[in-house]
C-alpha cells in the first residue's frame, strides 16, 4: 500500500523539496515529477548500491580513538546486568511477569497467549550457538588436504556458503593490536597457538595471529515491526536470532570442514564488527546498526576463523551524517532512552556508569564519538512490556519499498546531507512508524498496538521473509 496518495499533493511536496523542474537542487540531484518518479527510479547497483563509498579499514564514520578503546566485560552490559544501574531493577522484573500475564488474561494486543507462544517457540534452534565445533566430516578424516585457496577466493566461498545458509550480510574483519580490544575480556582468551580450542578457565582461546571474525547479519521481519511494541513484535526478533544463528552455527562447522578453525559466538559488539566489515553504519538508536540494503532491524552474530580472508572495508553511505539531521527514533522512544543531541559526542554520560556504591561496572566503554543511548532505562522498559524496538520500526531506514527510504533517496543521502532533515521530517508526516508511541505512551498506560491483531490474518511468507530478503546481490 503506498503511502504517498496521502492528504499531502505529491506536487507540494516536490516543490518544498526543490525537485520539480529546475532549481538549485535540481543541478545535483536527479530531477523528478512527484514520489512515484522517485519510487520508479531505483538506481541501486545490485552488487552494492553504487552510492556507497568503501572507507580505510578500522575508520568507519562513526569516529573511533582506538587507544581508548579497552576490552569490555560483557556481564557489565545493561542486557546482563541492569540491577547495576536501575536499583529499581528487580521490581521492575517483578512487575514485568504480573503484567505479562494480566495482559494474556485482557487479550491485550500483541501481548496474548498466541503472542507470547510463537515469541517463545521461535528462538534459536538446538546447538546453533557454540563453541569451537568438532566437525563430523575434516579433510583429515576424509584423507584428503585441507581447503586452500587466495584469500580472495576463500572470501568468496565462505559469503556463498553463509548466503547459502540465510545470512544477509556477511563481511571479513582481520583481528589486529586494534580490533582484538573488541573482544570481551570475558570468556575469550589470545594465545600463541596454532588453532583455537575450548578450555574452562581460559574459555574460547583464540589464536594471536591470522584470524579474522566474520559477522554474519540477518534481518527481522518488517512485518514484525509493524506490530512493535509487543511480545508478537518481538517474536521477530526472535526469528532473525534464528536465522543469524543457522547461518553462523553452519559456517562453524562449514569452516572445520574445509579444515579451518570456526569459532561461533557473539565474541564482541556485533554491530561494531558489523560495521567495520562495511555491513552498514551505526546509528542513533542505542548504537544499533543500519544497512545501505537492508534498513535497521538487523542483528549480527560473528564467526572467528584462521582461513585466510580478504577484509571488507566500513562504508559511507550518508547513514550516520542522516541521523544528526533525524530523531524520529527518540521521538517516539516511551522510556525517552535515546538522545537528541544534534551531534555525536565522545563524553560518556553519567547513566552509564554504576548506580550501586563500590561497584565500578559501566555499560559502555569509551573511544568513540556517538549518541549515548542509556541502555539502562531501555533494558528496564523493554522487560516490562516483554521487549519494546517501536524505535527500530520507527526508524526512516525501517520501511517497504513504498517508504521513503528507497534507492533514490538513499542515493540523495549518501551524496548530501541537503535534504536530510526534509526526508526525516517527510518520513513522520506520511505517518510511517508507529507513532502513537512516545514518552510515557505504551502499554503500561494501556496504549497497545492494535495491528498486531491484524498481523495473525496476514498471509506471510515463510520465516516471514519479504522482498529485501531475496536481494540476492544487496551486500
Ligand atoms: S527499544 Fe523501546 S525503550 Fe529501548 S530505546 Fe528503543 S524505543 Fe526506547
Ligand atoms: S530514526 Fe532517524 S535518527 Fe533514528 S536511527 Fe533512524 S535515521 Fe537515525
Amino acid at each position: 500500500m503506498s503511502k504517498f496518495h496521502s492528504t499531502v499533493s505529491r506536487r507540494d511536496f516536490m516543490k518544498a523539496l526543490g525537485m520539480v523542474g529546475a532549481g538549485a537542487a535540481a543541478l545535483t540531484t536527479p530531477v523528478f515529477h512527484d514520489l512515484d518518479d522517485m519510487a520508479a527510479a531505483d538506481m541501486g547497483n545490485p552488487k552494492k548500491p553504487w552510492f556507497v563509498k568503501e572507507r580505510e579499514l578500522e575508520n568507519p564514520t562513526m569516529e573511533l580513538d582506538w587507544t581508548q578503546i579497552k576490552r569490555f566485560n560483557s556481564k557489565n552490559s545493561a542486557n546482563s546486568s541492569n540491577q547495576f544501574y536501575d536499583t529499581n531493577y528487580p521490581n521492575v522484573v517483578t512487575q514485568a511477569i504480573e503484567s505479562r500475564k494480566k495482559w494474556m488474561l485482557d487479550d491485550s494486543p500483541g501481548c496474548t497467549l498466541k503472542d507470547n507462544a510463537l515469541n517463545d517457540t521461535i528462538g534459536l534452534p538446538t546447538g546453533s550457538s557454540a563453541p569451537w565445533v568438532p566437525s563430523a566430516t575434516t579433510p583429515e578424516k576424509l584423507g584428503v588436504p585441507k581447503y586452500s585457496g587466495t584469500p580472495e577466493d576463500n572470501a568468496r566461498i565462505v559469503r556463498s556458503a553463509l548466503r547459502f545458509a540465510g545470512a544477509a550480510l556477511v563481511g571479513y574483519v582481520p583481528l589486529t593490536s586494534n580490533t582484538k580490544n573488541l573482544v570481551f575480556s570475558n570468556g575469550f582468551t589470545f594465545e600463541d597457538t596454532p588453532t583455537g580450542y575450548s578450555d574452562p578457565k581460559k574459555g574460547s582461546v583464540i589464536p594471536n595471529s591470522g584470524m579474522t571474525v566474520i559477522p554474519v547479519t540477518s534481518v527481522t521481519p518488517i512485518t514484525s515491526l509493524m506490530v512493535t511494541p509487543s511480545v508478537l513484535g518481538h517474536a521477530g526478533n526472535n526469528l532473525q536470532n534464528r536465522l543469524k544463528g543457522q547461518a553462523s552455527s553452519t559456517g562453524s562447522r562449514f569452516l572445520a570442514a574445509l579444515g579451518y578453525d570456526g569459532l561461533n559466538g557473539g565474541i564482541g559488539p556485533a554491530p561494531a564488527f558489523s560495521t567495520l566489515a562495511g555491513g552498514g553504519e551505526i546509528a542513533r538508536t542505542g548504537g544499533g546498526l543500519i544497512s545501505a540494503s537492508y534498513g535497521i532491524g538487523v542483528g549480527t552474530d560473528t564467526l572467528v576463523t584462521n582461513l585466510p580472508l580478504a577484509p571488507t572495508h566500513p562504508i559511507d553511505a550518508g547513514i550516520a551524517k542522516f541521523c544528526c539531521k533525524c530523531a524520529n527514533c527518540a521521538d517516539v522512544c516511551p522510556s525517552s532512552s535515546i538522545p537528541t543531541d544534534p551531534e555525536p559526542t565522545w563524553d560518556l554520560p553519567d547513566y552509564v556508569f554504576s548506580k550501586l556504591p563500590g561497584n565500578t561496572a559501566q555499560f559502555s566503554n569509551p573511544g568513540k564519538k556517538a549518541f549515548w543511548f542509556n541502555a539502562s532505562t531501555c533494558r528496564s522498559y523493554s522487560i516490562s512490556i516483554s521487549r519494546c524496538n517501536t524505535c527500530i520500526a520507527s526508524c526512516v531506514f525501517s520501511k517497504m519499498d513504498s517508504s521513503m527510504i528507497h534507492n533514490t533517496v538513499k542515493t540523495i543521502i549518501a551524496n548530501t546531507p541537503l535534504f536530510d532533515g526534509f526526508f526525516a521530517t517527510m518520513d513522520k508526516a506520511f505517518g510511517y512508524g508507529n507513532q502513537q508511541f512516545k514518552a510515557g505512551i505504551g502499554p503500561p498506560t494501556g496504549t497497545f498496538n492494535e495491528t498486531a491483531v491484524e498481523w495473525w490474518t496476514w498471509e506471510l511468507a515463510p520465516n516471514g521473509a519479504e522482498k529485501r530478503f531475496f536481494a540476492p546481490d544487496a551486500q
